[in-house]
């Protein structure tokens, strides 16, 4: 439990809020009943119920994005509720709310939920005693909505960022090996579920290290870009492709084998035999290729292709080794 608040910082927030909202309307409810004001009474206890509602379907089913949606309106439109029974208290309630929106919902989302929000609340008017109470609400309300805005984009930004730096590497733009990591987990876990057939092919370029040593690093640099462009423009867009290291890359290739999948890696070969050059000639490269085996794990299954590479190095270069298949 304590782990998926950690990690998951959406459902982190739906909890907070599930939480303070209970302690901070929960005195409210009761008063309001104690007071004898049955339909505000209904109307907090409702707001509770639905809070907590949102907040249990988050942590049953994981769907954070709906549950922070229904939290987002739940929170504005009862505090414009509230506001509209009881006065005041639902214009203090709705800052927050404006406030909250951008932790649960993307900005656009956000800004639609506050608008609408303030808007209604001042169609329905009930909630203010003078026209000047009203414009001042609508303009800080505003400013609240606005500087949380900024906040939450200039967030966003940051962190699509961050992610592109953890996961891309910046020489070739391919992704790197933290994110094929992730990839061959969830790739093992759709084969296990849905039975399609996944090939991992491990590609090591021949040689390199005399392209370097005779005509640079940046010569060097340039064969692994056009490596990449080639590999790129004959896979198809459900094949993904990694950058294991150096010179090394992986391909994952869902949904091909047998025949098929020869006829993909023969075809690759001969791209790369016609069109990967340096001055000193044509560039090759060696490939370990291996079908994912039922129940096989993801460690397994790199170091069946890694073993068949290290055949096809061994065996003269320029080639493409199978693994055995497991079943
Ligand atoms: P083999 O056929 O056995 O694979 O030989 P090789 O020379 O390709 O392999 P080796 O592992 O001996 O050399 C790999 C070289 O790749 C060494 C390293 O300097 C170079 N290298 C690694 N990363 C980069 C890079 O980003 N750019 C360039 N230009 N060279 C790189
Ligand atoms: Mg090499
Ligand atoms: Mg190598």
């Amino acid at each position: 439990m304590l782990y998926r608040l950690k990690n998951d910082f959406r459902l982190s927030i739906i909890t907070l809020l599930g939480i303070s909202g209970f302690l901070g309307v929960t005195p409210f409810a009761v008063l309001r009943f104690m007071q004898g004001n049955v339909l505000a009474g209904t109307v907090d206890a409702t707001i509770l119920a639905s809070l907590g509602g949102a907040m249990a379907y988050a942590w049953i089913t994981g769907d954070t994005h709906r549950a922070g949606v229904l939290m987002a309106v739940i929170s504005a439109y009862g505090a414009v509720i509230v506001g509209t029974i009881v006065g005041d208290p639902g214009l203090f309630w709705l800052y927050p709310c404006l406030v909250t929106s951008f932790f649960l919902v993307g900005p656009r989302y956000a800004v639609i939920i506050n608008l609408s929000a303030i808007t209604l609340m001042m169609v329905i008017g009930l909630a203010f005693s003078s026209q000047e109470q009203m414009w001042s609400f609508a303009s800080t309300a505003v400013v609240v909505s606005a500087c949380a805005y900024v906040f939450a984009h200039r967030n966003r930004s940051q962190r699509r960022r961050l992610e592109q730096l953890a996961t891309i590497d910046p020489l070739t733009g391919v992704k790197n090996r933290r994110s094929m990591d992730e990839e061959l987990d969830v790739a093992a876990a759709n084969a296990e579920r849905s039975g399609l057939p996944y090939a991992l092919v491990l590609l090591d370029i021949d040689h390199f290290k005399s392209i370097n040593d005779e005509y640079g690093h940046g010569l060097g640099d340039t064969v692994l870009t056009e490596l990449v462009a080639l590999l790129e423009s004959n896979t198809r867009r459900s094949d993904q492709l990694f950058r294991y290291g150096g010179e090394e890359f992986v391909l994952l290739l869902p949904g091909v084998d047998g025949v098929n999948l020869r006829a993909v890696m023969n075809n690759l070969q001969q791209v790369l035999r016609k069109y990967l050059k340096y001055p000193g000639g044509p560039v090759t490269a060696s490939f370990g290729v291996a079908l994912l085996g039922h129940g096989e794990s993801v460690e397994g299954w790199l170091a069946r292709a890694d073993n068949a590479l290290y055949t096809a190095k061994e065996t003269g270069r320029d080639r493409i080794v199978y693994a055995e298949e497991l079943d």
